[in-house]
């Protein structure tokens, strides 16, 4: 048996007010003044100046701003690549992501692609990368994704949804600063806060579970149910908590995998764009029949928080667009694998998954 030697996010900070410290943390490794630190932004930001106004421009730093509205994209990360190439005198000293999930992994995959030669599409999968990548920090804005401590870069490219999977994708720094999460709205709270549930759920379900990930798994498992479904914590610890219990359900999959609902949001994403956090949500709705136990704690979530799902997205689909969704949500094999076992293919067939996706 061989087992992977995976690498971890060099540096953390964590602390209500750590991203004050943003400048100090940076300036060791600024290369030269010709050599800027190139911020990734979610554009929402744009109209939140007690953060834009700290970020510790200097020389010929930038911030960029990007919106959220879409997943990233590999063509999005080719633009940003050539942009910074052209528009700076000389290598970014850093690429720093100010944000969700999306630009957190924006700010992996440019920092990737600009010390690797051609196409990001070329480099969805898994240990392509050739060289490490630039310097590259994250800096969460809301919490769930587990992005910030990940070994992946989750892309949509022309053929595929499938993340830049790699030994040089992790940050080299993270701040994790709760305060900065104090703007998200409600729903958004939800669905991203219920990508950590569910990381939980298909990582301790899963048959690749291991010490391990059951550690980090239950710690953060326990904290979604007192966030989600009591009553005793404060905001300001609300917002602690659910930081941490994305980092733990990160570091959860990084020695398992995710399951169903993962799969199955995958395709629903690429087929009609829908976010990772509601997608995940509207397919877990339906999986009781895989997790009856957590499907039934994440309905008391949605009822204790006033969400309403969506419902009926599928329902006009064409069949080939159906059968995109299908093939897309089957193609990845190890998700099943770890939700199902070994014998996955014997009860998860396209009339399985047709089935289930014309109930959302
Ligand atoms: P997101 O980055 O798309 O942001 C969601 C929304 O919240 C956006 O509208 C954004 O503008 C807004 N927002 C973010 N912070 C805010 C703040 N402080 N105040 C107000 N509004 C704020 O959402 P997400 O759920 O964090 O990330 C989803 C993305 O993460 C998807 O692209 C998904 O593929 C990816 N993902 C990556 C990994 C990984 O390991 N790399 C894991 C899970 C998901
Ligand atoms: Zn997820």
């Amino acid at each position: 048996m061989s087992y992977k030697n995976f690498p971890m996010v060099s540096k953390v900070i964590f602390g209500r007010g750590s991203f004050n410290q943003l400048g100090e943390i940076l300036s060791p490794n600024r290369l030269n003044m010709n050599a800027p630190f190139i911020y990734i932004v979610d554009d929402v930001f744009k109209s939140y100046p007690w953060l834009t106004s700290r970020i510790p421009l200097a020389y010929d730093d930038r911030i960029i701003y990007e919106s959220a509205n879409e997943e990233p994209k590999t063509s999005q990360v080719d633009k940003l690549v050539e942009d910074i190439i052209l528009g700076c005198k000389e290598r970014p000293s850093g690429i720093i992501g100010i944000g969700g999930g999306s630009m957190l992994d924006l700010a992996k995959a440019v920092s990737i692609m600009l010390t690797n030669d051609g196409e990001t599409k070329d480099y969805q999968g898994w240990d392509i990368v050739k060289n490490k990548g630039i310097y590259h920090v994250g800096i969460p804005t809301i919490s769930g994704t587990g992005a910030e401590v990940s070994r992946t870069t989750v892309l949509t490219g022309p053929s595929k949804k499938l993340g830049i999977n790699s030994d040089y994708t992790p940050f080299d720094q993270v701040i994790l600063d709760p305060e900065l999460t104090k703007n998200v709205p409600k729903d958004q709270w939800f669905y991203t806060g219920m990508d950590c549930f569910i990381h939980c759920v298909e990582s301790l379900n899963g048959t690749y579970l291991n010490a391990f990930s059951k550690s980090y798994g239950d710690m953060a498992y326990e904290q979604c149910k007192a966030i989600f479904l009591e009553d005793n914590l404060t905001q300001e610890e609300t917002q602690d908590q659910l930081m941490m219990a994305s980092w733990h359900g990160g570091m959860s999959i990084v020695y398992s995998q995710v399951g169903v609902a993962h799969a199955m949001s995958y395709g629903l994403s690429y087929v009609l764009g829908t976010k990772h956090g509601i997608g995940n949500c509207i397919v877990f709705d339906h999986l009781e029949e895989f997790y009856p136990k957590d499907v039934k704690l994440f309905k008391a979530m949605k009822s204790k928080h006033d969400i309403e799902l969506p419902t009926g997205i599928c329902a006009d689909l064409s069949d080939k667009d159906l059968d995109t969704m299908i093939s897309i949500a089957l193609s990845l094999e190890p998700l099943w694998e770890n939700a199902i076992g070994k014998n996955w293919k014997k009860s998860i067939t396209p009339k399985k998954l047709k089935e289930l996706y014309l109930k959302m």
